[in-house]
């Protein structure tokens, strides 16, 4: 399966190489134990933001690389050699949704005081839009902001939120007014401090992360800390849908890619009945319709992702890319683990671990319902 296509530039390939030794140097040997643990270490941003591979994307003059989207997209690809869905997902909250919107959005003193200190690792961030109300359902969010001197009083409750407990700064949406659905939220970022209690919640896989609630009781919040318009945050959660769910179609194509080559080389050595496993004509199929399912997993992502680098607006391509890939993903999963026998259910063996990580892909970044509402819309339905 080629993993090339037109897309990557050699400069791109150079930090896809430099990208990879450092994650299997630096990270792989260790999420084993970060999954036992439920917790990755804080000092993980450090060593990324050491290799210039928290700040890809973003502009020089706040310590980023001044890349592009694509330098970006070959971090998320190379990510998944990491094998904890948690760490890459920690990483990911602060990269690919905690931190965009202060750079689209902040101005220039919020990006000197919260987006520089995230490329350098210093300052963890969180996006917060989920509540127990309010997940695909956003417009009903209840958190309140009032508005009070210069500033704001906030209550309310997040859920499942990333980065939960160790983020320094959430970046949450409030309601501002009581007016309209989709009007009347506006973002905060919200610095831990007096008022902020996080609780870690339990969960079936991403283990290293930490997805928690959290909860704000009268919290001030200074004018200045107000991202974007007032009542315009529903702006702002759509600016970056559609990378969020690029960066979670990238994702599980390079997942699928490993587990793919991982299965077949497990499957070339495993023997039973005096042949290897690949020779049985059942288990070659399926691994043939799991290679042929990551290559068109693949073309329908980079075809959103070139469209979108290219700066047309592909909400259909990426909603696609979204809905495919993830339930593709979580499917060639547990086949690759019913491929292993009794030692897939094991969990000293990898595929234990991402057969469950990957049942996040169909809920998480809007769901496989929310992403068919989408297309059905966007098809005329
Ligand atoms: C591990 C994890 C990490 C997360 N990280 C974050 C984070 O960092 N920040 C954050 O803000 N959120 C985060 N989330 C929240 C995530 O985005 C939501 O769980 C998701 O959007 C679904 O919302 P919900 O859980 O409230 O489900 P609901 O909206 O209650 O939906 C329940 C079910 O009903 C379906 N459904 C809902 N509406 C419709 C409809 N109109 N038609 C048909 N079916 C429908 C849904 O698809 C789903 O299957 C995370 C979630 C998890 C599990």
């Amino acid at each position: 399966m080629s993993e090339q296509f037109a897309l990557f530039t050699d400069e791109h390939q150079a930090l896809r190489e430099s990208a990879r030794g450092f994650i299997e140097r630096e990270l792989t040997p260790h999420a084993q134990r970060w999954e036992e643990e439920r917790w990755f270490p804080d000092e993980v941003f450090g060593k990324l933001a050491a290799q210039g591979l928290l700040g890809l994307k973003y502009p020089a003059e706040y310590g980023g690389q001044g890349g592009d989207y694509l330098h970006e997209a070959v971090l998320v690809e190379e990510l998944a050699r990491v094998g904890s869905g948690g760490t890459v997902a920690g990483i990911g909250a602060h990269v690919n949704i905690a931190t965009p919107p202060i750079w689209k959005f902040g101005t220039d003193e919020q990006k000197r005081r919260y987006l520089a200190p995230a490329i350098r690792g210093e300052k963890i961030g969180a996006l917060g839009i989920t509540e127990p109300g309010a997940g695909s359902d956003v417009a009903s969010l209840r958190t309140r902001a009032e508005q009070v001197d210069s500033g704001f009083l906030v209550n309310g409750e997040k859920t499942y939120i990333t980065n939960g407990v160790r983020a320094h700064f959430i970046v949450t949406a409030v309601k501002t007014t009581d007016e309209g659905s989709h009007h009347g939220i506006s973002f905060l970022i919200v610095d831990r401090g007096e008022g902020v209690r996080s609780s870690k919640l339990s969960k079936l896989g991403w283990h290293a992360s930490d997805t928690a609630t959290i909860s704000f009781e009268d919290v001030f919040v200074p004018r200045s800390n107000l991202l974007g318009a007032e009542n315009e945050g529903f702006k702002l959660i759509m600016a970056n849908f559609q990378w969020e769910r690029l960066v979670m179609a990238l994702g599980a194509v390079a997942g699928m890619q490993l587990a793919w080559e991982r299965t077949a080389e497990f499957a070339r050595e495993r023997r039973t009945f005096g042949r290897p496993l690949s020779a049985h004509q059942a288990i070659r199929h399926r691994l043939v319709d799991l290679a042929t399912s990551t290559h068109t997993c693949r073309c329908v992502t980079y075809d959103a992702l070139r469209r979108f680098v290219a700066g047309e607006e592909p909400v259909r391509e990426v909603t696609m890319a979204k809905l495919l890939t993830q339930r593709a993903c979580f499917e060639l999963m547990d086949a690759c683990l019913q491929i292993h026998g009794g030692a897939g259910y094991m969990r000293e063996y990898w595929i234990e671990r991402a057969a469950r990580d990957a049942r996040l892909g169909p809920i998480g970044g809007g769901s496989d319902e929310i992403m068919r509402e989408i297309l059905g819309r966007s098809l005329g339905l």
